[in-house]
């Protein structure tokens, strides 16, 4: 491998340095605040980026419009009869993709939502409210279980509504998530274009707790009614990107990505402005060592592309995929950046075996103590999966799974995901160590690159193949 000597120390100059990194994260949490698909926070946080990537010397930047469908929270109401003595307000956030609705019955607690917890509870949940967690790893099993798929369950089983507990806080805090993410049709997946079937939300752990407890207290005999106003509406979203272009193969690209867009209740700041904003930094420090060495620093193109409405179920990623179909193939690598900052940087999260020993030998070479490690399933839950989909080698950093999350990671997708959850000291070594990594990838020369892409074929059988846990 070339010696980068040289190139570190801009780099690394930029990524600690350069104060942009912080007044980027002020303004687009502070300043701009929510960045939900479709509202003008969206899009001034379009121009912004923009404006920025054009600011760091990007050529070809813009922002490609994409029609997408966006959900809106209207209203959301759960009331109890008889009445609770609840001190306080009665909060509730509907979940992404839940209709406007009102319904009422019998609150039905069926613990974290296990098939089996359903299965112990069928007679009653049949039009009556059913009550879960948002725990995705519940005890006793190896197997995680979604909120997609607590929530297929009780529709299955005839339940009215739904209620989410937050298991994941303290301190009367809702949460919300989508409970539709994709929807696959013969062998292939598309963004979901409609409202799932019955209403969906989520109360505070603390009022969780207490409806336990007065199911107990009732022997059984709580009744709720939930109340949702939300609607459905077409508008336009951007991707925005920009290029570094390379010298010698500028057909070929290595994407750099992170989503933009964020939860409809805050400023969004871990989930992903921290992922944005390092994004920010890297191009910025890429950019000036183009600036600094000349044209024959990059040997390929590296492309930024920050990701609109992901929280809607990847639908910014999904458009992307499509229009750009035909420059796949030449797509090297793709590294996702999302909720940066939720653990420090253990190392590397790769899907393709071959990759593995790669990224060790250049991590090594870096003097780096970090880990390349090979994913034991194929991760859908993020702007990488339309990539993997269609056989692109990916690369995700490797932070909190299975460990080491910071306390302040747990706030995200509720109101309390602001800046001052972000652990600024760690963002200059994502930025230093993903673009330094970028810089050696884009000049391994082809006989020296391991990766191959895949067939749709493998991809759809690997993701047919149950989850290996840890
Ligand atoms: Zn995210």
């Amino acid at each position: 491998m070339a010696d980068f000597h040289d190139h570190d120390k801009v780099i690394t100059d930029i990524a600690y340095l350069s104060r942009e990194l912080y007044r980027n994260l002020v303004t687009l949490c502070d300043d701009i605040g929510s960045r939900w698909t479709g509202t003008p926070g969206e899009e001034k946080a379009c121009r912004f980026l923009k404006r920025k990537l054009e600011e760091y010397g990007l050529e070809d930047v813009c922002a490609e419009r994409f029609e997408t469908l966006s959900w809106y929270p209207e209203k959301s109401k759960v009331e109890f009869k008889p009445e609770l003595n609840v001190v306080g307000e009665v909060k509730s956030v509907p979940l992404i993709y839940s209709p406007s609705a009102e319904v009422e019955g019998k609150v039905v607690y069926v613990g974290h939502g296990r098939p089996r917890e359903f299965e112990l509870k069928k007679e009653e949940i049949r039009g009556n409210i059913v009550l879960t967690t948002n725990k995705a790893f519940p005890p006793f099993t190896s197997v995680r279980v979604t909120i997609e798929d607590k929530y297929r369950k009780a529709v299955e089983l005839g339940a009215a509504g739904m209620i989410v507990m937050n298991e994941r806080n303290m301190g009367n805090l809702c949460f919300t998530s989508p409970i539709r993410w994709l929807r696959k049709e013969e062998g292939t997946y598309y963004p979901i274009e409609e409202n799932a079937e019955i209403p969906c939300v989520s109360v505070s752990k603390e009022l969780g707790e207490r409806m336990k407890r007065e199911i107990s207290k009732r022997s059984g005999e709580l009744k709720a009614a939930i109340s949702t106003k939300t609607s459905l509406k077409k508008v336009s979203s951007y991707n925005v990107m920009g290029d570094i272009k390379g010298e010698e193969h500028p057909e070929e690209k290595v994407i750099i990505c992170a989503h933009y867009d964020g939860m409809f209740l805050s400023p969004a700041a871990i989930d992903n402005a921290s992922g944005v904003c390092v994004l920010l930094g890297i191009a910025e420090a890429l950019s000036r060592l183009k600036e600094t060495f000349g044209e024959k620093t990059l040997k390929r193109t590296l492309r930024f592309i920050a990701f609109s409405a992901e929280e809607l179920g990847l639908k910014g990623s999904l458009a992307y995929v499509e229009k750009h179909r035909d420059e796949l193939r030449n797509v090297r690598l793709v590294i996702n950046m999302d909720e940066l900052a939720a653990g420090r940087l253990k190392g590397f999260r790769l899907q393709f075996p071959e990759l593995v020993p790669f990224f060790q030998k250049l991590i090594d070479d870096m003097g780096l103590p970090l880990t390349s490690h090979l994913e034991p399933f194929i991760d859908t839950s993020g702007d990488q999966f339309p990539f993997t989909l269609n056989g692109v080698p990916i690369m995700l950093l490797w932070r909190w799974r299975y460990m080491g999350e910071y306390p302040t990671h747990q706030y995200t997708h509720t109101e309390a995901d602001t800046l001052d959850k972000i652990e600024l000291k760690d963002l200059p070594e994502y930025v230093a160590t993903v673009a330094r990594c970028a810089l050696r990838v884009v000049n391994t020369p082809r006989e020296r690159w391991p990766a191959t892409h895949r067939p749709r074929e493998e991809i759809l059988k690997l993701l047919e193949k149950p989850v290996t846990p840890y």
